[in-house]
């Protein structure tokens, strides 16, 4: 034999290795996401973990060496739909699974960052999203991927090749029903492991709930309404109503009374509750519902044997503001206490007993809060009048009810940005801006498929210098232990590690890292268009990867007004980046 064939020999000997042991799918069993949090070496769930603290133990990237993290690969979404991407990645057995902007989703050689494959959903015309083309991830369990789309149906993928398994409609996306969340998936007694979706729609009259269907088929498993007066679903049947009919409630106003859980959920295994916030009560116009309107703008804690609501805790009842209360439940532990901590649009920091619900403390986490003096010992806010927009039935012409200028803004003091708990300095890092609106009633009356407000608005900086805040907050004591402050508002989540390192993006399209006990910037970079995703770490053949999906978009250019000014200039985008240290070089 020459030296030319045994090279060659050898040389297809080790293709066809590549072939055998290169990727397949990620097999991930319902262990692995119980496990998820603790285990370096995949993602597998939305928030690092079904508690949602988006804290790795990861250390290799830490304080010292951060300052020459360097990217490993690129991979661009491609197309012409190059917009808001909030994505988080799930990765395992060497294969990332991202979701993008209008309902498209991708399989990626987590070593190579080439694309294994990408399904495009195709949306029909007349969706009807609110704020933006956007999805924020998808979910994994055995040889399936699943996501849920603009039109809001909830898809199952081969996970080895991405043609569709099943399709089920959440609803009818004419009403103004849309899929938006990362699915949760947790596991039953009585129906084994179960997917956890919520609806998208709150602006259109729809009514929320959550649902809970099987894997293998997506049949339904139960249904909870969020609106009291509904009547949930168990085992193929009508359960139980949702509270007591018009308790809360005037007349017929619950029946398009909004309270969607579009932000989707997260599940705690220590008291086996499944926790979902609530958006804003239909319309925004409060004066045409008086009452508490549970549970919108709402917390809720619901058993996953049976769809029933075992605690509630509501942080603005009659809400008028848009202050959807859907900011993720995430549980940790305060000094041995069973806690929850959830920071709301509404500008307070809240810490829940997560057994029972009960109040523990709501604190201020932005400045200049305007619409309630605080938040008094029962849990319930202490409203200002004066910044609640009046009546459009006491204006002279019936039409526009009295403005008034109220701090937060409905863009909120944090929206679907997910926060970071770090177990070490026991600190929540608080993704926060800093804005307020000018808000007014008007008269409204309930049409399918159009917008249900009875308001107008308009949003304002609250500082000349900066509108984002990343926000320190220790939830012992409700106080900021420190702040980064960014000129751009942000909308991207956190990810916070073992190493001490805070990562988190910026419209102007950076990935950062800071010291979580400081807040100093210890690195950062550019990725070419606004970061509004989610960060993720883990481990790969000894080194530790971080990634990060950049793409200008969202809400904030949507619905921005004034505040459009310190972002116009941003470009959109789509590419999904990843990081690690240098290897060693030969030199070294
Ligand atoms: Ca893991
Ligand atoms: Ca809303």
């Amino acid at each position: 034999m020459t030296a030319t064939s045994k090279w060659l020999t050898t040389a297809g000997m080790y293709a066809l290795a590549v072939v055998i042991a290169g990727p397949l799918y990620a097999d991930v069993s319902i262990d692995d996401i119980k496990n998820d949090a603790t285990t370096v070496d995949d993602v597998v769930t939305n928030g690092l973990g079904t508690q949602g603290q988006r804290y790795s133990p990861l250390k290799q990237v830490n304080k010292e060496n951060i300052a020459n993290l360097v990217p490993a690969w690129t991979l661009s979404l491609g197309g012409e739909k190059q917009r808001g991407q909030e994505t988080q990645p799930l990765v395992k057995d060497g294969i990332i699974y991202i979701t993008g902007s209008y309902s498209r989703v991708w399989a990626v050689d987590s070593h190579t960052g080439r694309e294994i494959w990408e399904y495009d959903a195709k949306l029909p015309e007349g969706i009807l999203p609110c704020c933006d083309v956007v999805n924020r991830g998808a979910a994994l369990l055995g040889d399936k991927v699943f996501f849920g789309t603009l039109d809001a149906k909830l898809i199952a993928l081969d996970a080895k090749t991405g043609k569709v398994v099943w399709k089920k409609e959440i609803d009818d996306f004419k009403a103004g029903f849309a899929y938006t969340a990362a699915p949760l998936i947790i596991d039953t007694k009585a129906f084994g492991p179960i997917i956890v979706t919520g609806v998208s729609g709150g602006e259109f009259g729809i009514v929320g709930r959550v649902e809970a269907r099987r894997p293998d088929n997506g049949e339904l498993v139960w249904s909870r309404p969020t609106i009291e007066g509904h009547v949930g679903m168990l085992g193929g049947k009508p359960s139980t109503m949702t509270g007591t009919l018009n308790e809360t409630w005037p007349g017929d106003m619950w029946k398009t009374g909004g309270g969607s859980t579009w932000l989707g959920g997260t599940y705690d295994a220590d008291t086996h509750l499944i926790f979902f916030g609530t958006g804003n009560p239909a319309p925004w116009n409060s004066h045409m519902r008086p009452g508490d309107n549970k549970w919108t703008s709402s917390r809720i804690a619901i058993d996953p044997e049976t769809g029933e609501i075992k605690w509630g805790y509501q942080a603005t009842p009659n809400d008028g503001w848009d202050y959807d209360g859907v900011n993720e439940v995430v549980s940790f532990d305060l000094n041995g206490r069973k806690a929850a901590a959830t920071a709301d649009r509404n500008g307070f920091f809240y810490v829940l007993d997560r057994t029972n619900g009960k109040f523990i403390s709501g604190t201020p986490f932005v400045e200049k809060i305007t619409w309630a003096k605080g938040i008094k010992p029962d849990g319930r806010p202490d409203y200002d009048p004066a910044f609640r927009p009046g009546d459009p039935k006491a204006a002279a012409d019936g039409k526009k009810g009295k403005s008034v200028y109220v701090t937060p803004g409905f863009l909120g003091a944090k929206n679907w940005m997910p926060m970071a708990y770090n177990q070490d300095t026991k600190l929540f890092y608080v993704p926060s801006n800093e804005w307020g609106m000018d808000l007014w009633n008007e008269p409204v009356t309930y049409k399918k498929g159009a917008a249900f407000l009875g308001a107008g608005f308009s949003m304002h900086p609250t500082f000349e210098d900066h509108i984002g805040a990343l926000k320190a907050i220790d939830p012992a004591t409700g106080k900021i232990v420190w702040q980064y402050k960014n000129k751009a508002p942000l909308w991207g989540g956190v990810l916070t590690t073992a190493s001490g390192l805070v990562f988190f993006g910026t419209p102007e399209g950076d990935l950062k890292a800071l010291d979580a006990t400081t807040g100093e910037e210890l690195w950062h970079f550019n990725t070419g268009s606004g970061v509004v995703g989610s960060p993720i770490t883990w481990e790969q053949d000894g080194e530790q990867y971080i990634a990060v999906v950049s793409g200008w978009g969202g809400a904030v250019p949507l619905w921005g007004g004034e505040i459009a000014k310190s972002i116009e200039r941003l470009n959109q985008g789509g590419m999904l980046w990843t990081f690690k240290l240098p290897k060693k070089t030969a030199a070294n």
